[in-house]
């Protein structure tokens, strides 16, 4: 377990721990101190849209108008619904040719990991200009429906106000903590076996009720308005290194294609293992190796018929946590696309990628 203490709580913190007999290690001393570091490495880059520094939600949308426009004829807007704050979430659909298998990215669900971003701007602008020629096949035979950034109230009041906010920015009705645990809201064993939090003040807060959020609600209908066109799905998320697969309401079972899903994400986990950055990637079901966790995107999509779903885990494994600097951005980026490309290798193998 990653647990953040306050300054003025580690004198208490360290005897709770002492009490307990809990052993410990101190993973990252200061997290002001790396949050500074970003500051400082975004600032160094202020006037170019990149992938050396961790850019806004207006420099992503201006991006994504500049790539709508350039490619036109491969990609068309879609707009999946309208915040909380009244922001339009916006997505990018690439489509080459007709009658390719199709696959959704979710990414920037939770508001703090701008990595999810990066990569799936990057990915897309990889998709598009790669001359590479299993990057072009990737790109060429498949239909990518890709949303950038989905919390876009969130994501916005993480770069201005508070680097560490998760949840979405929709006040409670009967209490003052804001927001909800986007990645709990759908309607997938909404709050049960302990899966999500009933307390608005929580970082994993279910919410009053399923789509209690207009984000979730409007990417739900979305999903579900494309799901006979759509083969695979994946959520980004970070941090932790790992491809979590349903179910997470429970770890005493396991969806049928159980065995297909730990084969697909080997090949993800193995792949990324080939590169010289030696990063390990682990795989298996959210509650066999997280935690309960109920009402995420990833169990959801699962049940609406997409069978091959699962939420991944970016870098690292806690040196830098949601912090990653912006020096991992590229290196995180050529993983997920090694990773993606020997995953629906896998999927094609496995018959996952013909038509439903
Ligand atoms: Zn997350």
């Amino acid at each position: 377990m990653h647990v953040m203490v306050d300054p003025s709580e580690v004198k208490r913190f360290l005897l709770f721990l002492k009490l307990y007999g809990i052993s410990h290690e101190v993973l990252i001393a200061n997290v002001q101190s790396i949050i500074d570091t970003e500051t400082e490495a975004n600032a160094r880059y202020s006037n170019t849209f990149g992938w050396k520094r961790y850019n806004t939600l207006a420099e992503i949308e201006t991006w994504l108008d500049g790539i709508l426009e350039k490619y036109s004829n491969v990609t068309e807007e879609f707009v999946v619904g309208t915040s909380y704050e009244g922001r339009t979430i916006r997505g990018i659909k690439i489509s080459y040719k007709e009658g390719n298998p199709g696959v959704i990215i979710e990414s920037n669900i939770h508001a703090n990991e701008w990595i999810t971003s990066a990569t799936a701007t990057w990915f897309i602008n990889e998709l598009l200009s790669s001359e590479n020629q299993v990057v072009r096949e990737l790109a060429e035979n498949h239909d990518w429906y890709i949303v950038p950034v989905l919390n876009v109230d969130g994501f916005v009041y993480s770069h201005e106000k508070n680097r560490m906010w998760r949840k979405t920015r929709q006040p409670s009705n009967f209490s003052s903590c804001i927001g909800v645990d986007p990645n709990r809201n759908y309607d997938s064993h909404w709050m049960q076996n302990d899966g999500a939090s009933d307390d608005p003040c929580s970082q994993v807060y279910g919410g009053p009720h399923a789509y209690s959020e207009p984000e979730i609600k409007a990417m739900s209908e979305f999903i579900f308005s494309i799901k006979d066109k759509v083969n695979v799905l994946l959520a980004f998320h970070s941090y932790g290194q790992v491809l979590l697969s349903p179910y997470g309401h429970t770890a005493e079972e396991f969806p049928e294609n159980y065995e297909d899903l730990m084969q697909v994400a080997k090949a993800y986990a193995d792949a990324v293992g080939t590169l010289s950055y030696g990063s390990v990637f682990q795989y298996g079901s959210v509650a066999s190796v997280l935690y309960q966790a109920t009402g995420a995107t990833n169990d959801w999509a699962y049940e609406q018929g997409i069978l091959i779903s699962y939420t991944i885990e970016f870098r690292d494994s806690g040196n830098f946590g949601f912090v990653l600097p912006p020096a991992f951005i590229l290196p995180n980026c050529e993983e997920t696309l090694t990773g993606i490309i020997a995953l629906l290798g896998e999927c094609q193998k496995l018959g996952y990628l013909d038509a439903k």
